[in-house]
């Protein structure tokens, strides 16, 4: 009898053990899907390849969070080192674990003349080559870590109020973002000063989103593909000689758009009930 009473307990510890482990093993593979699923709205350093490539190029040994920590402008004035830009992802980031991140509310980059960040990189996750200039020297300007995009309904220069933090805080001042002048018809008196962001010239820096005055920011950085759409090669702007090279031989009938409704003349369909 003390002997099948063994048995039973071995039997229920074993199951435990093996029902612990399943529920275990499911806790992290959700934890690490999370990740993962989670990774498109990540900011990736300087340099860094498109996401796929760098999330199978990165090898996550931090030295690129390393070299930004201790960089040598990042000193309080008691010589104390300031917290880096770049995070390394650990559980409960929502970003791939191990891999570089920054969050511009937190740390900016502060678009470091000698970016230290990157030659450091011994995997080719962040490509030094992407950031050269025409001097083949690093330069920062090229970087393209995001888009900065302003959410009209929230930035309060659009309702009227004079701001300009944003473009203020921005390095590339007047390229990357410039201040839009329009009448305040409401008033008859006032202007708009609307902060407008230049994508071939934004870094993605985040340095405008950290100093926007809203309660949430209303300007902020998204990874260029999520900031932009696309309008596909089947269109082509009439006005303009080099885009129009695009269309190359074809004829003008075979690269517009046709419709039921744009084959009719407007006064047509302006005058027909409409189905849809
Ligand atoms: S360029 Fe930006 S990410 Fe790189 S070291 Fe400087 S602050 Fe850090
Ligand atoms: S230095 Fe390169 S390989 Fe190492 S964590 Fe940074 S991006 Fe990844
Ligand atoms: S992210 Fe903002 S501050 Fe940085 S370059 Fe773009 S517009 Fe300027």
């Amino acid at each position: 009898m003390a002997n099948s009473d063994n048995n039973r307990r071995k039997f229920f510890a074993t199951t435990l053990q093996s029902v612990g482990l399943t529920a275990l093993g499911g806790l992290l593979w959700s934890g690490y899907t999370d990740e993962v699923k989670a990774s498109p709205l990540v900011l990736r350093p300087p340099g860094a390849l498109p996401e796929e490539d760098f999330l199978k190029a990165c090898i996550k040994c931090g030295l690129c969070a390393e070299a930004c920590v201790n960089r040598d402008s990042n000193k309080n004035k008691d010589g104390s080192n300031r917290d880096g830009t770049l995070q390394m992802a650990k559980g409960g980031d929502h970003r791939m674990i191990g891999t570089p991140f920054f969050i511009p509310t937190e740390v900016p980059c502060y678009m470091c003349d000698d970016v230290p960040c990157v030659p450091v990189c011994p995997s080719g996750a962040l490509d030094a080559l992407s950031l050269k200039s025409e001097e083949k020297e690093l330069d920062i300007n090229e970087a393209r870590m995001g888009l900065a995009v302003v959410h009209k309904e929230s930035c309060i220069a659009f309702w009227g109020i004079q701001c300009d933090a944003c473009y203020r805080a921005c390095p590339l001042m007047d390229e990357a973002i410039s201040l839009e002048y329009h009448q305040n018809k409401r008033t008859g008196k006032h202007a708009f000063l609307l902060p407008i962001v230049h994508s071939d010239v934004c870094t993605g820096c985040g340095l405008c989103e950290q100093a926007c005055v809203t309660e949430e920011p209303a300007i902020f950085v998204l990874p260029v593909e999520q900031a932009t759409g696309k309008a596909g090669d089947h269109y082509v702007k009439g006005w303009d000689k080099k885009d129009q090279l695009r269309a190359g031989d074809r004829k003008l009938d075979e690269i517009e758009t046709k419709t039921e409704r744009s084959e009719q003349e407007a006064s047509d369909y302006l005058n027909t009930e409409v189905e849809y």
